[in-house]
């Protein structure tokens, strides 16, 4: 879909198929992600400087931090490329 020819891209637009296609970043709405993180325990994709800046938010205000795609509570936060 998209037209970049980079590994990384090809690698999340492989994995779309498993994750329901959103590969894009719910808080920020970046369709490519530069620094992929998985929220876990739904393993959704955000960019690293978003979901750490939620969970730090979340740390602070003891609101806990919840997936914009899904609602899942996220406990938990993991770089991409350790799959
Ligand atoms: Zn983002
Ligand atoms: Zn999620």
């Amino acid at each position: 879909m998209f037209t970049m020819s980079s590994k990384l891209t090809e690698f999340i637009t492989l994995d779309e198929k498993d994750i329901n296609g959103d590969s894009w970043c719910g808080l920020c709405g970046a369709t490519q992600v530069c620094m992929p993180y998985k929220a876990l325990p739904c393993t959704h994709i955000y960019c690293y400087y978003c979901i750490q800046a939620a969970m730090k938010e979340a740390e602070e205000t003891e609101v806990p931090c919840k997936c914009k795609k899904c609602s899942q509570e996220v406990t938990q936060i993991t770089p991409y490329s350790l799959i």
